[in-house]
C-alpha cells in the first residue's frame, strides 16, 4: 500500500485522472488513499487522486526522461508550459486505443460546468445510460466530498463525476491545435533556470514557514490551555474579579502544590476509569463503534462520595480551598495525557489518522493526529468530556454545601443558587443526552490531543468562574429580572438542545416518521441536509443556543466583574472559529448541496445579522 507523503497545502505534480499527464496543483485535503488535490487550471479543478499518482515537484525534476520515445506517463512540465514534445507525439497519445480521448486534454481546458456533482437521483439515471456513454465518463471518489471526512470514510455512495472529458465541442479545431503548439515550444534554458531558482527559493520559504507557523501558533495555545484557569483564578481577588489588571501570582508552593489535590485528581479520574470498563449501556454507535452512554452512571456513583466522605467525617467544601493545586494538577494531567495520545497515534490503526495533521510536533500534539482513540473498550474523547462534566458537577455541588454552610436561611445567596442549579441542570442534560454527542463534529472530526485533554481537564474551573464570582461578591437582582434571564436561559437550552437532538435523530434515522414534516437536500455523500426545522432558521441554531445559555449565566454576575464575561467572550471566539471551520469541510464534502444550502438558510448564527 503506498503510504501518505504530502500535507495539506504542500505543492506536488498530481496525474490528471484518465489521463497519463501529470499537473502541478496543491494539496488541499486528503483521506487513506487520495489526496484532493487543486490544480493549477483556470478553473482551479479539485479532484481526488491516488497517492501513488501524486509526487514531489522535484522529483519529476529529477527523473525527466530524455528518452524521444512515446510513453503514456510522459509528463509535461505544467498545463501550460512549454515542452519539447512534438505535436505529432501529443496527438498520437489521444490516439491511443481504448484511451479516453480527452485524457489529455489539459486541465485548463476542463471548465466547471462539466464537473457537476450528481445527487443519488441523478445517479440513478446516470446508470440508464449506454454502456458507451457511461464509459466515456470518469468516475473519481469522493472529490469534495465525505471520504476526505472522518465518519463516512467507508460511504461508497459519494461519487463526484467528472464529466466530459471527451473533447468538448466547444473546443474548435483552432483552439486544438493552439494547445498542441503551447504545448510542443520549448522554453528557452534562461529563463528555466530562473523559474528553477525562483521555485527552489519559493520551497525553501514555504519550509521555513511550514515548521516556523505551526510552532508560533502552537505554543501560545499550549500556553494558555494550561495557565489560563489558574490566571483567572488569581484575577479574582478581595475586590473584584476583573480583566483589567494582571493577577499577582503567589510564591508559595502549596499554593499549586498539595498532596491531597494530586489524590482528588488522580482518584476521580481512576474511578471513572474504572466505571467505564463496567459494560453499562454499551451501544454501537452509527459508524460501527461501539461506546458506553454511561455519564449519568458515573455522575450517580461519584456523588456518593459525598454521604461517604460525611461518614468518615471529612469536610467536603474543604476542596474549595484546593481550588489552585487541584487546577495545577488538573493541567499537569492534560499535558502527560496530550503526549500519551501524540505517542499512542503513531500506533493507531490508518483509517482513525486525523486528515488535519500537518507532521511538525507542536501543532499535530494540540490538534491530534487520531480522531478517536480508544484503550480496549474505552472511547477516549466521550470519556475526557465525561469525566470533565462530571467534575464540573462535583465541583458546583462542593461550591453549594460551602454557602449552606457560611450562609443563614435568612441570608441566602438567591442569585447564586439560581445560577448553581442553571448550571447543573446544563451539566445533567449533557449527560442524560450523552448520545447525541457522537453525531457531533467535535466527536466525529476534531483530533483528540493536547487541546482536547488539558482543555477538558482544566474545563471545570473556567465553568465555575460565574459561580466563584457570585459566591465571593453578592449581586441581587430584583425578582423579574432574575425571571427575564431564566427565560433566556431557558430559551438558548430550547435551541441548543431542540437542534441538537433534530440532527442526531434525523443523523440516525432519516426516515423517522417524527421528522417528516422537516425538508431536507440530498448530497453526494449520500446523507442529507436538514433545510428547516431548527436547521432552517440559521446553519448554526446550537451554537445559537449555546450562546444565549452562556448569556443568561453572565447577566446573573452582573456587569461589575469582568471574568465571566470573559469566559464568554472567548466560548464566542472559539464556536465563531468552529463556525468556520465547520463550513470549511461541510462545503468540501457537500459541494453543490451545500451552496445550495447556504443559499436558501443565508445567516450562519443570527438571523439577519450573521
Ligand atoms: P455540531 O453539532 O454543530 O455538528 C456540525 C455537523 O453537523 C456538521 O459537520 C454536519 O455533520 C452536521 N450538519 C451541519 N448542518 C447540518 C444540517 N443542516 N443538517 C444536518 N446535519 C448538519 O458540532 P459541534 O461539535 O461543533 O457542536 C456540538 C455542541 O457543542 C453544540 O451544541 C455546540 O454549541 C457545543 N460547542 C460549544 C463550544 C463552546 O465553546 N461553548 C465549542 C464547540 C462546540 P456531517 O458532516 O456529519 O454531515
Amino acid at each position: 500500500m503506498t503510504e501518505r507523503k504530502f500535507n495539506i497545502g504542500e505543492r506536488v505534480r498530481a496525474k490528471w485522472p484518465g489521463s497519463g499527464l501529470y499537473f502541478e496543483g496543491e494539496i488541499e485535503d486528503f483521506n487513506d488513499i487520495e489526496y484532493l488535490v487543486k490544480f493549477d487550471d483556470e478553473d482551479e479543478s479539485k479532484l481526488a487522486v491516488k497517492y501513488r499518482d501524486v509526487a514531489a515537484l522535484t522529483s519529476f525534476k529529477r527523473s525527466r526522461s530524455r528518452s524521444r520515445g512515446r510513453s503514456p506517463t510522459r509528463v509535461p512540465k505544467s498545463p501550460n508550459k512549454k515542452t519539447s514534445k512534438s505535436p505529432g507525439r501529443v496527438q498520437a497519445a489521444k490516439r491511443s486505443p481504448g484511451r479516453p480521448r480527452a485524457s489529455s486534454k489539459s486541465p485548463a481546458r476542463i471548465s466547471k460546468t462539466e464537473i457537476t456533482m450528481l445527487n443519488s437521483t441523478a445517479n440513478s439515471s446516470e446508470s440508464n445510460k449506454s454502456p458507451s456513454r457511461a464509459s466515456s465518463r470518469r468516475i473519481v471518489n469522493s472529490s469534495a466530498s465525505s471520504s476526505f471526512s472522518q465518519n463516512s470514510r467507508s460511504s461508497n455512495e459519494e461519487k463526484t463525476r467528472v464529466t466530459s472529458l471527451r473533447q468538448s465541442p466547444r473546443l474548435s479545431s483552432d483552439e486544438k491545435s493552439n494547445d498542441v503548439k503551447n504545448l510542443s515550444a520549448k522554453p528557452s534554458s534562461s529563463s528555466g533556470s530562473k523559474t528553477r531558482r525562483w521555485a527552489s527559493i519559493k520551497r525553501a520559504l514555504a519550509t521555513v514557514w511550514d515548521v516556523l507557523l505551526p510552532a508560533l501558533t502552537s505554543l501560545p495555545l499550549i500556553i494558555f490551555i494550561a495557565l489560563a484557569p489558574l490566571t483567572m483564578s488569581y484575577a479574582c481577588t478581595k475586590k473584584n474579579c476583573t480583566v483589567l489588571e494582571v493577577p499577582t501570582f503567589s510564591s508559595q508552593v502549596k499554593q499549586y502544590y498539595d498532596i491531597r489535590a494530586v489524590a482528588i485528581t488522580l482518584g476521580l479520574l481512576v474511578l471513572h476509569l474504572v466505571l467505564s470498563y463496567i459494560p453499562v449501556r454499551s451501544r454501537v454507535l452509527p459508524n460501527g463503534a461501539k461506546a458506553r452512554t454511561n455519564g449519568l452512571v458515573l455522575l450517580l456513583v461519584s456523588c456518593l462520595l459525598f454521604p461517604l466522605a460525611h461518614y468518615f467525617k471529612l469536610n467536603v467544601s474543604e476542596v474549595y480551598t484546593l481550588l489552585r493545586p487541584l487546577i495545577v494538577s488538573h493541567a499537569a494531567l492534560g499535558l502527560v495525557f496530550g503526549l500519551a495520545l501524540y505517542i499512542k497515534s503513531f500506533y493507531a490503526p490508518r483509517s482513525n489518522r486525523n486528515p488535519r495533521i500537518v507532521g511538525h510536533f507542536l501543532p499535530d500534539f494540540i490538534e491530534g493526529r487520531e480522531v478517536n482513540p480508544r484503550i480496549g473498550s474505552i472511547d477516549i474523547k466521550s470519556f475526557f468530556i465525561k469525566h470533565s462534566i462530571i467534575v464540573s458537577s462535583l465541583l458546583l455541588l462542593v461550591l453549594v454545601i460551602r454557602e449552606f454552610q457560611l450562609t443563614t436561611k435568612a441570608n441566602y445567596n438567591n442569585e447564586f443558587f439560581v445560577l448553581a442549579a442553571l448550571q447543573l441542570f446544563y451539566c445533567l442534560d449533557f449527560l442524560l443526552f450523552e448520545e447525541n454527542f457522537y453525531s457531533t463534529w467535535e466527536y466525529t472530526r476534531q483530533g483528540s490531543g493536547y487541546f482536547l485533554t488539558g482543555f477538558y481537564l482544566t474545563m471545570p474551573y473556567y465553568f465555575i468562574v460565574n459561580t466563584r464570582v457570585l459566591m465571593m461578591f453578592r449581586s441581587p437582582l430584583p425578582w423579574y429580572c432574575i425571571a427575564g434571564i431564566v427565560v433566556i436561559y431557558l430559551a438558548g437550552y430550547i435551541l441548543v438542545r431542540g437542534a441538537n437532538n433534530q440532527k442526531h435523530a434525523f443523523r440516525t434515522n432519516p426516515s423517522d416518521p417524527n421528522l417528516a414534516h422537516l425538508e431536507s437536500l440530498p448530497t453526494s455523500a449520500g446523507t442529507r441536509l436538514l433545510v428547516s426545522g431548527w436547521w432552517g432558521v440559521v446553519r448554526h441554531p446550537n451554537y445559537l443556543g449555546d450562546l444565549l445559555v452562556q448569556l443568561s449565566l453572565c447577566l446573573l454576575c452582573g456587569f461589575k466583574h469582568g471574568l465571566p464575561w470573559l469566559n464568554l467572550f472567548l466560548s464566542f471566539a472559539s464556536l465563531l472559529h468552529r463556525i468556520y471551520e465547520t463550513e470549511r469541510t461541510c462545503s468540501l464534502k457537500y459541494g453543490l448541496s451545500w451552496s445550495t444550502y447556504t443559499g436558501r438558510v443565508k445567516y450562519k448564527l443570527l438571523p439577519k445579522v450573521f
